[in-house]
């Protein structure tokens, strides 16, 4: 048990009400709406904790800025942790779906609504909140603990490479929490241990100046074939990409990576009553649909879009095509070297008049399973909530690499957030059951790091 349990249970309304207020600040960073405001009031909301904040800006400073955060231990200097976490948020709408004010933070029984309540400003609630207590209870931490709070995550991290390499000294630390984790519907957390990366493209055929009649389709190529020829050199149909060398720096999954992903659960007929499919790609049985998820890179075509699409018939030949794929991409792969192939690719097959723009690239990141600090997680998170499952990789993708890279530190995530809790989406909710159990862990898991 962590020395501030007790704690925790006694101050929950505090650890409510403070989450209320992040929450009734919008701070949504798709509109710029709120940033600088929300990025004080973490700041104001740090120091009532007795954290030591401030906000930091890069030089330009029309960015949003990140929160700092501090605190030094006396016991044990030399152990520092970092958090990180974002205070940006999704845009709210729908509107009219939401049962309650999407920025009301309306509590409901053990739920908190309201857009950010889990992703992500319950996640910080919850890391700031062990602080606090630890000061409350011992007026020391048990290690160094350091916050770095963003707000552009929901637009991508853009900045967050250059605020950790200009802030480098100050953010240095030895092991990284994750700004999110999963709760599964058994209410086991999922400790991930590393991130898929990513390479967002368009690709533009650009055929006559305008829209012409479609008879004309006996003279005029048309840019949506075009696309589509294009497009099938890149993929098979069993999810195999084609384009020379995209595999070549795959790392194969060591031995300890298979036997953690054997253990992992998956309920393949759940997931299929899920998403209403009835086979999955490649046929994939067993532990293959689990290497999948956690190191299959992918191609996937995220949008396409020509010509007349409308009801009725409209006899026409487009003069533009357009495809946005999205590569995910894993260890070791690298977005930069992958474009430079995917664009010598299209060359080599008769292609080069298809324009590629790049929207953005990040790469994979994976913590090594035996890492001490994956065992002192697992450890805390065992004692809090009883069983847990631990993941290799989650399937989707964040700025874990650049913290690996410039921190070279192990980051791991777990969190508050109930796997069904609706983040991105109407009535997202927090489960105060939930905030609490975390927020204990996460005092675990720094008394677990402090003393091992
Ligand atoms: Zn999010």
């Amino acid at each position: 048990m962590s020395a501030i349990n007790a704690v925790v249970d006694y101050e929950m309304p505090g650890l409510i009400s403070d989450l209320q207020t992040l929450i009734r600040q919008p701070s949504v960073s798709a509109k710029k709406q709120g940033l600088v405001e929300c990025a004080n009031l973490v700041t104001q909301t740090m120091r009532k904790a007795g954290i030591n904040s401030e906000v930091l800006y890069l030089d330009d400073k029309n960015i949003p800025p990140i929160v700092y955060g501090e605190v030094r231990s006396r016991a044990n200097p030399r152990k520092t942790i970092l958090f990180y976490n974002h205070y940006d948020v999704q845009p709210e709408e729908p509107i009219e779906l939401w049962k309650h004010e999407p920025f009301s933070g309306t509590v409901d029984g053990n739920f908190i609504f309201g857009r950010g309540s889990a992703d992500d400003k319950g996640e910080l609630i919850t890391r700031i909140k062990a602080v606090e207590y630890f000061l409350k209870k011992t007026g020391d931490v048990p290690c160094n603990v350091k916050f770095m709070v963003e707000g552009e995550e929901e637009v991508g991290s853009v900045h967050v490479e250059e605020y950790l390499t200009k802030y480098r000294n100050r953010l240095a630390c030895d092991g990284v929490i994750w700004e999110f984790g999963y709760v599964d519907a058994k209410d086991r957390p999922i400790i991930s241990l590393g991130m898929k990366g990513l390479l967002y493209v368009e690709l533009i055929a650009r055929g006559p100046v305008r829209d012409a009649h479609s008879s004309l389709a006996v003279l005029i190529e048309n840019p949506a074939w075009r696309l589509v020829f294009a497009l099938s050199t890149m993929r098979d149909q069993s999810g195999k990409i084609l384009i020379k060398d995209w595999y070549k720096e795959v790392r194969a999954f060591t031995k300890d990576e298979l036997d953690m992903i054997s253990k992992e659960p998956f309920d393949d007929l759940e997931f299929k009553q899920e998403y209403g499919i009835r086979r999955f790609v490649r046929k994939a049985k067993g532990r293959d649909i689990k290497k999948a998820l956690v190191g299959m890179p992918t191609c996937n075509i995220a949008g396409l879009n020509s010509g007349y699409t409308g009801e009725g018939a409209k006899t026409v030949l487009p003069a533009q095509a357009m495809v946005k794929i999205d590569f995910r991409l894993v260890p070791e792969m690298e977005p930069e070297k992958q474009l430079k192939r995917l664009k010598r690719h299209l060359k080599l097959h008769g292609f080069s008049d298809i324009e590629i723009k790049f929207i953005h690239g990040e790469a994979a990141a994976r913590t090594n399973i035996r890492d001490p600090f994956v065992r002192q997680v697992q450890q805390a998170a065992r004692e809090t909530f009883g069983s847990t499952i631990t993941s290799v990789s989650s399937a989707g993708t964040g700025p874990m690499h650049s913290f690996a890279k410039v921190l070279k530190a192990p980051c791991i995530s777990i969190g508050s957030t109930y796997m069904f809790a609706r983040i991105h989406s109407p009535n997202e909710f927090a489960r105060i059951d939930l905030l609490n159990k975390t927020t204990k862990c996460i005092g675990r898991i720094m008394e677990k790091f402090a003393s091992q």
